[in-house]
């Protein structure tokens, strides 16, 4: 049974002169996301993405669960396209949606008709469609306010489309039209999804992880290649940057006063992200911070760690509570594995009383006694770039 994909696009619409740039990205992006899953045309008419399977061994299953993490669409359907003519619009519901329509009590029919040479207006074809159903489906009566079941009929330039109800895409914008960024990903349950909220405004995603061996595990470091890989379900393939934190944690620990461990230690990822980012050509770095939620995350603790970068810092949950910063983490898929119970290097040497109300002079004190740029070098000098991809690497067993 032939069936195609209809994606609506979302705000790329209002892109004015963008918004051709916007749409091939968009279309370079359906295509690239398609590819595993055998050979699909994907081909973009009247602010719609059209994906068509090419064979009987595409595996349209796959395809349509990809289609939902795709950036720049608000809403999916999955159509039976027919010919431009009553009959076949009929017949074409009756086959495609006659078993739904047979589960309804009520119903109603919906039509959009962009290609005006067609002869009926679009109530036209709603009411003849609509009368010609109630009378094959005797159970389920025509209700124009409430139905149970809506069923849609799309008259577009290449051919008619029929469908149930549409699901909402991803939103956003597509990938790759934002520029790109660097994630600062712990472990968490809060970094997964602030690079999954930059993300979806457009913007490809390279993260940063710090691992200090042996305080942190094996398998804490795997855990992050696994949040890294559940985020590219959206973001498409990244690099993750793990950094050896080690001798900077350690050197902390001997040379620094205890209560400013922290802010001195995300001063140092700051400073080697920004450098990372730099030499990456990423815009800007987006960290999982949230205002008032631990001790080196409150304004002044902000100040003092973004005081050693000029790379804007995004910051999208900032404002947040944690409870909806997990229910967003639940629905893109990464909770399970950021509750997993391996340690971050945040808490190795946490200062049991953590400065909260620091000024940058203080800090600089603080930390005068460390060489800061033989540090930064030697870490930037042993850094191990993974590149992760949807659906080939599974980090974690
Ligand atoms: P998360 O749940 O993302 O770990 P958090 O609430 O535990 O966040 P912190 O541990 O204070 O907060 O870290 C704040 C932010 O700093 C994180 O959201 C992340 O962006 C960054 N960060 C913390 N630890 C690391 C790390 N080991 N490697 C890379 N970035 C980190
Ligand atoms: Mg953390």
């Amino acid at each position: 049974m032939k069936e195609i994909f209809l994606m609506k696009l979302g705000e790329v619409v209002l892109k004015g002169a963008n918004k051709r740039q916007f749409e091939s990205k968009l279309r370079a992006n359906v295509r690239r996301r398609m590819k595993p899953y055998g050979e699909f045309d994907v081909y973009l008419m009247q602010s719609t993405v059209y994906v068509e399977p090419m064979n009987d061994e595409a595996d349209v299953e796959g395809a349509w669960e990809a289609c939902k993490s795709i950036f720049g669409i608000v809403s999916i359907c999955r159509c039976r396209p027919c010919e431009k003519n009553l009959d076949s619009i009929f017949e074409a519901v009756e086959e495609y949606l006659g078993a739904d329509l047979d589960c309804a009590k009520s119903f109603k029919v919906e039509s959009k008709r962009s290609d005006k040479q067609f002869p009926l207006t679009s109530i036209g074809i709603s009411q003849e469609i609509g009368g010609r159903l109630a009378e094959a489906h005797p159970g389920c009566s025509v209700d124009v306010h409430h139905p149970e079941y809506t069923v849609y009929v799309e008259i577009r330039d290449l051919a008619a489309y029929v469908h149930g109800p549409a699901e909402p895409g991803a939103g956003g914008l597509p990938t790759g039209v934002g520029g790109r960024a660097m994630c600062l990903l712990s472990g968490g349950i809060d970094s997964p999804v602030a690079a999954y909220m930059i993300a979806k405004r457009g913007v490809e995603i390279e993260c940063v992880n710090f691992f200090s061996y042996p305080y942190t595990s094996q398998l804490a470091k795997d855990k992050v290649l696994e949040l890294a890989r559940l985020v590219t379900r959206y973001s498409g393939r990244m690099t993750v940057n793990i950094v050896s934190f080690t001798e900077i944690q350690e050197a902390i620990r001997d040379n620094c006063p205890e209560e400013y461990f922290t802010l001195i230690m995300r001063r140092f990822m700051m400073e080697i992200s920004q450098r990372i980012a730099k030499h990456d050509g990423c815009g800007a770095l987006i960290t999982g911070e949230n205002l008032g939620q631990v001790a080196s995350q409150t304004m002044e603790a902000m100040t003092v760690t973004g005081a050693v970068v000029d790379l804007p810092i995004f910051m999208p949950l900032v404002g947040m509570d944690k409870e909806e910063i997990v229910t967003i983490a639940r629905k893109i898929g990464t909770l399970e594995t950021s509750i997993l119970p391996y340690e971050d290097c945040c808490t190795v040497f946490t200062p049991r009383h953590p400065k909260t109300k620091p000024s940058i002079g203080q800090v600089e004190h603080a930390e005068r006694t460390l060489d800061r740029e033989a540090l930064i070098e030697r870490a930037l000098e042993n850094i191990e770039r993974v590149s992760i991809k949807y659906g080939e690497t599974d980090a974690f067993i």
